[in-house]
């Protein structure tokens, strides 16, 4: 038997790491979380910079709003938000984040450099930390209206997370369908990749339908484009708007599957089943629906308050939902009807 061991308060750092263990999975997540922020911020440019498939930098900069300098410090700390102040405001929550953990995570496994402007000031601040440090004073900076987030080496103080890191191609490849996720979600936002100096995905902001439909070509090939359905439809409070590829361009795997809800990109079950079986007359049994839909739901109707890293969400009227989207979405595939293989003989 092991001796008795006192009952002690966690180290700052150490909570932070091992928050950092729920949000911060691999470089991928470290995007997802910066550009997230970038977002809530109001930017409509996005430039990600990235070395060895992110492991070495992720330099995330944006045009948004900015973080004053006497918030620098308070950015880096644990549960610290501008984003809500109440449980009211947390259940109608229409921004990305509100947990007020990323950056204290990202920070705590991480050489990070966080340096921002709002517009009243005549130069930037930055704050440095190198995964234990208390952030120093902030020192002044050169840097546009917005935020850069660079995060250097990252997992290089947890050598048990570091070696769970795959290939630079691996990690490189999470970061790209990433960012393909965020860039569906936000057609007006212009996002600019480069990775080890030479240029990735550029897309620009999309103001009008044929900008949107060339931005999803060079997001999800030209081929999804051309053999997908419009869907626009507005009913019980909810709206529905997006693309639902015809039969022809169904899939052996559901790679090509994207909901956006609110604004978020999120995988739940049971819409994508009420999806399926909108599709059940006009498909193979093993093939899978290739879709961009965007709903559009009362914030108060739905949690996102799921998960750390918010992939999921709940829907109060989880009923209503799937009626909504199986009803409209077999209707608008009805029209493709006539040259049904499976179902109609099934
Ligand atoms: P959360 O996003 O849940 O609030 P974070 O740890 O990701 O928590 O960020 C903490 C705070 O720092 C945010 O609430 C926001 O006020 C500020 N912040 C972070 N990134 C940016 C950014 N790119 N631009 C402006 N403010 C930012
Ligand atoms: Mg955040």
């Amino acid at each position: 038997m092991s001796a008795y061991r006192p009952i002690r308060p966690l180290p700052e750092q150490l909570i932070n790491q091992i928050a950092a263990g729920e949000v911060v999975e691999r470089p991928a997540s470290v995007v997802k979380e910066l550009v997230e922020n970038s977002l809530d911020a109001g930017a409509d440019r996005i430039d990600v910079d990235l070395e060895t498939g992110g492991k070495r930098l992720i330099r995330i900069r944006d045009n948004g709003q900015g973080i004053p300098r006497e918030q620098l410090a308070l950015a880096l700390s644990r549960h610290a938000t501008s984003k809500i102040g109440s449980l009211d405001e947390l259940e109608r929550v229409g921004s990305l984040g509100f947990r007020g953990e990323a950056l204290p995570s990202i920070a705590s496994v991480s050489r990070l450099r966080l340096t921002s402007r709002v517009r009243a000031d005549e130069h930037a601040w930055q704050v440095e930390t190198d995964g234990d440090e208390v952030p120093p004073e902030p020192a002044p900076a050169a840097h546009p209206e917005g935020t850069t987030v660079e995060v250097r080496d990252l997992f290089f103080n947890t050598p048990g997370r570091r070696k769970f890191l795959k290939a630079d191609r691996t990690e490189l490849g999470h970061i790209q369908e990433l960012i393909r996720r965020l860039a569906l979600a936000r057609f007006d936002v212009s996002i600019h990749v480069r990775h080890n100096d030479k240029p990735g995905l550029q897309v620009a902001a999309a103001r009008d339908q044929d900008a949107a439909e060339e931005r999803l070509a060079r997001l999800l090939g030209r081929g999804f484009v051309e053999q997908s359905l419009r869907v626009d439809v507005e009913a019980a409070g909810l709206a529905l708007r997006g693309w639902v590829a015809l039969p022809t361009f169904s899939r052996t795997t559901a790679d090509l599957q994207y909901l956006v809800v609110n604004g978020r990109v999120v995988r739940d079950r049971m819409a994508s089943h009420a999806i399926r079986r909108a599709y059940q007359d006009v498909l193979y049994k093993d093939r899978y629906p290739a879709y961009v839909l965007y709903m559009d739901v009362d914030p108060g109707q739905v949690d996102v308050n799921v998960h750390p890293a918010k992939h999921e969400v709940r829907f109060r009227d989880g009923r209503l939902i799937y009626d909504f989207l199986f009803r409209h979405l077999r209707q608008a595939l009805e029209s493709v009807r006539p040259e049904a293989p499976g179902g109609a003989a099934a």
